[in-house]
């Protein structure tokens, strides 16, 4: 009944300290300490999600996860070091749902799974059918209703549909690239400028103090994210 995880990681101690805390959520962890052990273990066990760190002996994180996205769709976070900002980028187009920077607290980790698996769980029925709602913003995506405190927001539809490719992703981090694919159908450089314009738009539509955002979230040299909790 619990969700199962695999997790992909070398380094003996960060294995057991992610067992550790996962297990004693109630979700079942098998263990891999190499790039191909975790494919294997991802065959066979057929987890809810991944957990994958970037650094292993024997193969490219990136390489696993575009091995794992040519068969799979499973939720796949990658554990990355701080510093390596075009790593996360790199994986996160590559198919990867989320990253965690190490060193990461539990909470924050186990906030980072319950995204993930929120959203496998919600694939099918994600169509455009769902409300969608974090603080006092609200977006009803079936109507296309933006709204801040009950008061109705006004968007363009480049704002809007910038807005609801990161609902449908509300959680986890996407990259600039995956954000100008969703939104202009293409990633072409000159785009990451228009980017910018309209993330500071909505900003000033959505939040209280656009310095200081609540909802729409900067992760600096990957790209952003919409705050899911
Ligand atoms: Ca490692």
């Amino acid at each position: 009944m619990w969700p199962t995880i695999v997790v992909v990681e070398d380094e003996a101690p960060m294995r057991r300290l992610l067992k550790t805390v996962l297990a004693a959520q109630g979700y079942l962890v098998f263990q891999a300490e190499s790039g191909r052990r975790g494919q294997i273990e991802t065959g066979t066990r057929k987890p809810d999600l991944v957990i994958l760190d970037l650094g292993l002996p024997d193969l490219d994180g990136i390489e696993v996860i575009r091995q794992l996205r040519a068969w799979s769709r499973v939720p796949i976070i990658v554990l990355s070091a701080r510093h390596q900002e075009a790593q996360k980028v790199a994986a996160l187009d590559a198919g990867a749902d989320d990253y965690l920077t190490k060193p990461f607290g539990a909470a924050e980790l186990l906030a980072r799974v319950r995204v993930s698996l929120r959203h496998a769980a919600m694939v099918p029925a994600n169509d455009g059918q769902s409300d969608f709602s974090v603080g006092h913003l609200k977006v009803d995506l079936l109507g296309r209703r933006v709204s801040i405190r009950g008061q109705e927001v006004h968007l363009t539809p480049i704002e809007y549909r910038l807005l609801s490719v990161l609902v449908k992703h509300a959680g986890n981090t996407l990259t600039h690239r995956q954000l100008m694919h969703d939104v202009w159908g293409s990633a072409r450089a000159d785009q990451g400028h228009y980017l910018r314009i309209y993330k500071r738009q909505l900003r000033h539509k959505l939040e209280e103090e656009p310095a200081r955002p609540r909802f729409l979230l900067t992760e600096v040299g990957v790209g952003y994210r919409l705050a899911a909790e």
